[in-house]
């Protein structure tokens, strides 16, 4: 237990280091992408606040996310994630409209930007970027895999920028950089609207996975003495801890500890699944059914 929490705590020490640097490189960024007049380095920057903005989401949330439910959040504070992403989707879609809004009218007439300040922020994006990746992969949490691999997609934008940047010294392809923004952005907009899409399906309390739902149906009609099940509803706090609610419907009696025996299997049946709440309803065939509309 005394492992888990200070592994928690280093974890949240090194996201909470990385988002300090992301925020002062993103800050870095738009003033660099306004100086140097680059739609590329302005693309980067608006990518970059978002990822600030869910860095520092994570890192509060490691901090006071897992409190514990109370009387009043009797589910706890999970769905914060939830709220979290969806506001970081909202700035990244916001953004994204802004740089396109700058880059598409430069493709029809290109502005060479600052090429020399370019290069330097790109410098600056491989390195910062690099090493936040690098003290971040020293994590094993799953949260932390995940940052991983994001800041090395990361890394690999800045060395296109980079690349850009230095055959805008030798020849004169200004279009070169609004073409990189808007590809960027592009794929910038195509990531998040996914993003948005999962978030969404979790508000709307959609099951979290189809099959799931199925195989849980089938395994608890498995058990014998159940021979339906209504109003299974299967939907996720957060993504990850779900929770599930359902009538099952028994044949014969529940006398000389058939009750016990049963709810015994159906614990036995669910616990490979880690559901974090389950609230079942055992029904008699005869017994008429207290919610509206069975489906
Ligand atoms: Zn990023
Ligand atoms: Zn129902
Ligand atoms: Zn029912």
């Amino acid at each position: 237990m005394h492992n888990h929490n200070s592994q928690d705590e280093t974890s949240s020490r090194r996201i909470g280091l990385v988002f300090l640097l992301n925020l002062g490189f993103t800050i870095i960024e738009f003033i660099g992408g306004l100086l140097t007049n680059s739609t590329a380095i302005m693309a980067d920057a608006v990518h970059d606040l978002g990822d600030s903005l869910s860095l520092g989401s994570a890192w509060l949330l490691s901090r006071w996310g897992q409190k514990t439910a109370n009387n009043e959040f009797t589910y706890g504070y999970r769905r914060l994630t939830l709220f979290g992403a969806f506001l970081n989707s909202i700035v990244l879609i916001a953004g994204s409209i802004w740089v396109l809004t700058q880059a598409i009218p430069r493709l029809s007439e290109p502005v060479m930007p600052v090429t020399e300040g370019m290069l330097a922020l790109a410098i600056l994006g491989v390195t910062i970027n690099g090493f936040a990746a690098y003290r971040i992969s020293k994590g094993s949490t799953m949260n932390e895999k995940v940052l991983n691999w994001h800041l090395l997609e990361d890394v690999l934008g800045w060395i296109a920028v980079l690349v850009v940047s230095v055959i805008l010294q030798f020849v004169d392809w200004p279009i070169l950089d609004p073409l990189l923004s808007v590809g960027f952005t592009l794929f910038i907009l195509f990531n998040v609207i996914r993003n948005f899409w999962a978030t969404g399906k979790i508000f709307l309390q959609a099951v979290p996975d189809k099959n799931l739902h199925d195989e849980i149906r089938h395994k608890l009609l498995h058990i014998d003495g159940i021979s339906d099940i209504h109003h299974q509803h299967l939907w996720s706090l957060d993504g990850e801890q779900h929770v599930l609610t359902a009538h099952l419907v028994i044949e014969g009696s529940l006398e000389n500890g058939r009750y016990n025996s049963m709810k015994d299997s159906v614990a036995e049946t669910l616990k490979p699944f880690s559901l974090a709440h389950t609230t079942i309803e055992i029904e008699l065939k005869q017994e008429y059914c207290r919610d509206e509309s069975a489906h």
